[in-house]
């Protein structure tokens, strides 16, 4: 029999997504690692959702954004092309390029977040027990507790003085800083930890951090360890054990994001949920070549690790209010439906992370439906948990036309659940947004080790969420 020609698109018929390393050009791995590098020095210098946001305003001010709220006051109308900021209490921050089009028409939204799981301080945390002065702890977030034990902390955050005045704080990341930690059970006498469960051996309340152990030389103290311990921070810092009432100290790991892998393919980093989307889509908006036909914007949200509640969190009202402001300030013509339009044509890609396929724990995961490393950005049709309980779900319509710009622009991207049905499951911003009426469809990079101290993430991914980011901005829905 006569061998048949091989047709000219190879396996145009089947699907199969592809390591993306095997599909870019030598110019492009070039970008993929510029990329990579400056997202090294955001995540390096990024531990908490108000660094995140303060790294993020620099980044933005370098490039020519002004802070929306001097228009708020002022009155001074926005046109197209112009570059605003919108800070809420220094936590949530919100990105705009104004664009050619009427407000009305919809934006196209890049919403991540910056908050990670971490363990914070409790309003009272410092006690003395055993000669240890020790920090009492209450964890943020999705962590597995027994991952967060042993390893080097750091101490970020700030006091705020009942007069207003606002301190930071950063202990263990100066290579001469001393580095906090909690500690674990030696293996020889953990007969009775070995038998529980891997949610049980460590407690939450066992998770006090280690502060100290030298007495203070004041006489007639009680407890000399605690009080050594507040004179260091009073001397440094001009703080007293009340200013921990209003103060929000985060314990995060104090390890620096590090290249991974003998080829250097992947980043190592604590926080890459999700900053490393945020920073993504901020980059994106940032390189943004001249005037967009849609109004870009990029969200770096608050509190999405604890289900977005709080002022500076997505379930809040804030993103429908800075909307309003921003209608006013590039209309004459202010009205409710006029905003309530902006909002159901916008568009929104929920930029945050998801599982990849992990080889060690393949039963968790349906393979030809799980994103793999380093095989391009990753686009979630649905999220949830069971029959896609809280999911938004988007429309095959909207994946079509996410499909068309991706491959148009030569984004390497795939699709992928977050684990098997019946297995678990998580969520996004991505239904929040979703009850504008917008088109919302999840799209970020893939991790191993998910909410861990140190997660890992490919940089070929990492650079095909910005480049698909880009690609989505600048989009003129044609
Ligand atoms: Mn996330
Ligand atoms: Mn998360």
């Amino acid at each position: 029999m006569k061998k048949t020609k091989t047709p000219a698109k190879k396996n145009a018929l089947a699907y199969a997504p592809k390591n993306g390393y095997e599909r870019i050009s030598p110019a492009e791995l070039k970008r993929c690692e510029e990329i990579n590098k400056a997202y090294l020095e955001y995540i390096g210098k990024s531990k908490t959702e108000r660094e995140a946001h303060d790294e993020a305003v620099v980044l933005l001010q370098a490039a020519g954004f002004t802070d929306m709220r001097i228009n708020e006051k002022s009155g001074a109308k926005l046109k197209p092309g112009d570059k605003v900021y919108r800070s809420a209490e220094g936590k949530t921050l919100m990105a705009i390029v104004v664009g050619k089009k009427p407000l009305e028409a919809g934006m196209h939204i890049v919403g991540g977040h910056t908050d990670s799981p971490r363990i914070d301080l409790k309003q009272n945390p410092l006690y003395e027990n055993s000669g240890l002065a020790l920090l009492d702890t209450h964890y943020y977030g999705g962590i597995k507790k027994y991952q967060w034990v042993t390893i080097p902390l750091a101490l970020h955050g700030v006091f705020v003085k009942p007069d207003g005045k606002t301190i930071k704080v950063n202990i263990g990341e100066d290579p001469g800083d001393p580095v906090l930690c909690i500690t674990d059970l030696l293996p020889h006498l953990a007969a009775d930890q070995y038998k529980k469960t891997i949610g049980e051996a460590i407690p939450g309340e066992g998770l006090d951090v280690v502060a100290g152990s030298i007495p203070s030389s004041e006489k007639d103290k009680k407890e000399k360890v605690k009080h050594n311990i507040l004179s260091l921070l009073n001397k440094k810092y001009g703080v007293t054990e009340a200013d921990f009432l209003s103060a929000e100290l985060e314990i995060v790991p104090a390890a620096a994001p590090r290249e991974a892998g003998l080829d250097r393919s992947m980043i190592l980093a604590y926080g890459h949920d999700d900053r490393v989307c945020a920073w993504a889509g901020l980059k994106a908006l940032l390189d943004l070549k001249g005037v967009p036909e849609y109004t870009s914007c990029v969200l770096l949200c608050d509190k999405e690790e604890v289900g977005s509640m709080g002022a500076t969190g997505m379930a809040s009202n804030l993103f429908e209010n800075a909307a309003s402001e921003l209608l006013n300030l590039t209309s004459d013509t202010y009205s409710e439906l006029t905003l309530k339009r902006m909002l159901h044509n916008s568009w929104m890609l929920s930029a945050d992370v998801n599982a990849l396929f992990d080889p060690m724990f393949p039963s968790v995961m349906e393979k030809r439906n799980s994103a793999l490393l380093n095989h391009g950005v990753c686009v979630t049709k649905y999220t949830g948990a069971r029959g896609k309980s809280g999911s938004s779900d988007a429309s095959a319509e909207f994946m079509a036309h996410i499909r068309r710009i991706f491959d148009r622009d030569g984004v390497v991207w795939q699709t992928g659940e977050l684990g098997k049905v019946d297995q678990g499951g998580g969520g996004t911003i991505a239904y929040l947004m979703a009850r504008y009426g917008m088109q919302v469809v999840d799209c970020g990079v893939g991790l191993f080790s998910m909410h861990a101290p140190m997660e890992l993430a490919g940089k070929l991914d990492i650079y095909m969420a910005y480049k698909g980011y880009l690609a989505f901005l600048k989009d003129g829905r044609k």
